[in-house]
């Protein structure tokens, strides 16, 4: 049992490199998991920075340890220290989930199939359907990628004029030129042409906020200017999920969109990352009731 006051020696090692890392769920949702189903793992929070990783990968990988995830700021960092990459990470460029193969460190991104799971799992078919998204940093550039993937027909993807926007061209042109075998085009818009928006929101089945906007220190702020914006058959989703409901959520409700925040997608990442180290499914129903008092849509 990988009861954490029952460690033996067979107990395998699993962890989190990040920095700041205090706040993460995802010690107690593996841990609680790997318990659940008398699996030997251990699952620990390392405060890991850019500086020391390539040091700390060695050493994984001295140690057999069987995964890690990585977070904020090591997930592009980590790319040229791993020997090889799933599709979705070499599209992305990101890895958030590493997994030792008889010593072989292979990343995987699974932010962008944690978010199409949450869509799924809220009876949400995205194949052939139009998405709006916002961003693209990591949370969106992961959503970007994996909704071409797994059959999302169309994305319009808006960000403002920053650093990001060039990662937005680049997006688009990753999804209609070097992705093969799938049916979806991208193309990109700045955020600041409100009208261009509010008219591709008007064709989209999904409206999608994967920037920052709504949580700390955006809190209360959204980036659709008004109701008129929505309608009722949109479905309107959030990476955000502290606060649970962000003013985007808040104001789709009031016009009777479907909402999500963005629980199921933490939720679904870390369940994947759990598939593939230890090859079981995350008891998730569990997991929602022993952690989020909000249920997880
Ligand atoms: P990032 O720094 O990589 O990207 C930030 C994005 O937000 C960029 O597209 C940027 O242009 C945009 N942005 C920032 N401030 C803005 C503003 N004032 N107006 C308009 N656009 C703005 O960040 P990230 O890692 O992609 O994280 C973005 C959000 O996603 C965070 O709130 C994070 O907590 C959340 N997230 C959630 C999950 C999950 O599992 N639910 C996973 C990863 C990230």
């Amino acid at each position: 049992m990988a009861d954490l006051g029952r460690i033996d020696g067979r107990t395998k090692l699993l962890g989190l490199l990040a920095t700041p890392i205090g706040h993460s769920l995802s010690p107690a949702m593996h841990n609680m998991s790997l318990r659940k189903l008398g699996l030997n793992y251990a699952y620990m929070a390392f405060e890991v920075g850019n500086q020391e990783l390539a040091d700390v990968v060695t050493g994984m990988r001295a140690l057999k340890i069987r995964g890690f995830n990585v977070s904020m700021p090591n997930k592009t960092k980590i790319l040229p220290l791993l020997d090889e990459l799933s599709p979705a990470a070499q599209f992305a460029g990101a890895v958030n989930t590493v997994v030792n193969e008889d010593g072989k460190l292979i990343g995987h991104i699974t932010d962008g199939t944690g978010y199409m799971r949450a869509l799924k799992e809220a009876g949400i078919d995205f194949v052939g359907k139009k998405m709006t998204l916002m961003g693209a940093g990591g949370a969106a550039t992961a959503i970007a990628i994996q909704a071409a993937l797994d059959g999302v027909g169309e994305i319009s993807i808006f960000n403002r004029d920053d650093e990001f926007f060039e990662r937005a061209v680049k997006n688009a042109q990753i999804i209609n030129e070097e992705i093969e075998g799938i049916n979806c085009k991208a193309t990109v818009y700045r955020l600041e042409d409100l009208e261009k928006l509010k008219e591709e929101i008007e064709s989209s089945d999904i409206l999608t906020n994967a920037t920052g906007v709504g949580m700390k220190p955006l809190e209360g702020q959204c980036l659709i200017p008004d109701p008129s914006y929505l309608r009722p058959d949109l479905i309107v989703s959030d990476v955000v999920y502290i606060p649970r409901k962000t003013r985007l959520l808040e104001m789709a409700e009031t016009v009777g969109c479907q909402t999500l925040n963005g629980l199921g997608m933490m939720l679904w990442q870390g369940a994947k990352a759990f598939e593939i180290w230890t090859g079981q499914e995350m008891p998730v129903e569990y997991v929602k009731e022993q952690m989020f008092e909000v249920p997880v849509r």
